[in-house]
């Protein structure tokens, strides 16, 4: 008989995720050899735990607030105040003037980036992404029917080119998603580069005459080194959509909280909005998780610990560095981009061999790269730095001073 599930999913079973692949197999390294000499550097999940405050803010949510307003619907978009209360922190720190109807709160950056989609996106409709890329971008495409069109690297400094993804818009371009400070590269977008992107898009509107939406997938905005600036792309580009989410700024991934801002410029803003609504409800998420909603709005000027993400940067750059391997030296998020000597997923294997985990870079479609997760403790960068500098002598590299 043949199996009951519908195609695309068959076609997911049949080729799981590289990360989680990774994660498993980091697991399974880690009941061999104990957790302590197995050096995990696959997924982005926060080693650094939630600052204080946001335990005391649930606790106080828990204990203050009516039950019924915290455990109860609300409005598909968000609890009022709590929408209110983000468009004001926006406001005072972008220089905006967003209000909580321009707010929807969602099940993290993933349901925000679906609720987009699905308001969005008519079957066959292109949505262009820029390698390398967060690879769930494709599902999320996939799940309403629309075209994923990659726009390969630009390998040499990772920024985005607008001349290069010009070639890459059509009649069917409905949108494109950005994703700065970035997942793969750790690369941030510069001015320049939003700004000859905006006035891309905005170039192709004219010539195409309808919309063309650009989602900005911002999940590690606070995630900045060196004072470097995260433009606020609502600044650049009239059609924009900004999804945030609190996984990684505040590391609570797990319990599914961010929002999209659907600014009242946009084109049929009302209709989108409304649209984006109903898709958050009809997704089956129905509205965001309710204790986090109210529990996140008392934490809006809260930060994770930055500091020691940094630390980790340095350490892990200046070992790779020293050992012969090349990475550009990351501005934001919590990834390295390391040049791979050897084809990326025989770098993968090889490095199994020293109990060190990467993602290789096809799995972000750029090969030729492995992305490393320093969001881990301090002691697994030392850990695996002689694991590191021992394969970069297996591949031939020579150490630098
Ligand atoms: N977008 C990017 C670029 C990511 O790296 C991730 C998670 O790693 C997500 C979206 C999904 O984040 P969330 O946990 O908020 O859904």
């Amino acid at each position: 008989m043949n199996n009951c599930i519908s195609e695309k999913m068959f076609a997911l079973t049949q080729k799981n995720s590289a990360v989680r692949e990774m994660f498993e197999e980091g697991r399974r390294l880690a009941a061999i050899h104990g957790a302590e000499n197995v050096y995990d550097f696959s997924l982005g999940n926060p080693y650094f735990p939630a600052p204080d405050r946001v335990k005391t803010a649930i606790v106080e949510v828990l204990e203050q607030d009516e039950p019924s307003l915290v455990h109860g619907y609300m409005p598909n978009a968000g609890f009022p105040d709590v929408r209110e209360a983000l468009a004001k922190s926006l406001n005072h720190r972008f220089d905006t003037d967003f209000t909580g109807g321009n707010i929807i709160m969602t099940a993290g950056a993933a349901g925000g980036l679906n609720v987009a989609l699905k308001t969005l996106i008519n079957p066959d409709d292109e949505v262009i992404v820029l390698a390398p890329f967060f690879l769930e971008y494709g599902n999320y495409v996939s799940n309403y029917g629309g075209k994923l069109v990659v726009v390969p690297a630009h390998s040499e400094d990772f920024q985005p080119n607008a001349d290069e993804i010009a070639k890459f818009v059509t009649e069917k371009t409905k949108a494109i998603i950005i994703n700065s400070p970035n997942n793969p590269t750790g690369v941030i977008y510069s001015e320049d580069t939003i700004k000859k992107i905006a006035a891309m898009l905005n170039e192709m509107q004219e010539k195409y005459n309808h919309p063309i939406f650009l989602i900005s997938d911002e999940p590690y905005r606070e995630l900045a080194y060196d004072g470097a600036k995260v433009p606020w792309l609502t600044h650049y580009y009239k059609n924009t959509i900004v999804g945030y989410s609190w996984s990684k700024s505040l590391s609570l991934p797990g319990e599914r909280i961010g929002y999209l801002v659907i600014p009242s410029e946009l084109h049929d803003f009302s209709l989108v909005f409304d649209a984006a609504g109903i898709a958050n409800r009809i997704l089956g998420f129905v509205n965001a998780p309710s204790l986090m909603q109210r529990a996140v709005a008392k934490c809006l000027e809260e930060s994770t610990d930055i500091a020691s993400y940094d630390a980790n940067r340095k350490l892990l750059y200046n070992g790779l560095q020293a050992a012969g391997f090349d990475c550009a030296y990351p501005q934001g998020a919590f990834y390295m981009w390391l040049k791979t000597p050897c084809d990326d997923k025989e770098f993968v294997k090889m490095a199994k061999k020293y109990n060190i985990l990467v993602v290789s870079g096809s799995s972000f479609a750029c090969s030729g790269y492995v992305r490393i997760a320093y969001c881990v403790g301090t002691k697994t960068i030392e850990g695996a730095l002689s694991g590191f500098a021992a394969l970069a002598a297996e591949l031939g590299l020579r150490p630098r001073d």
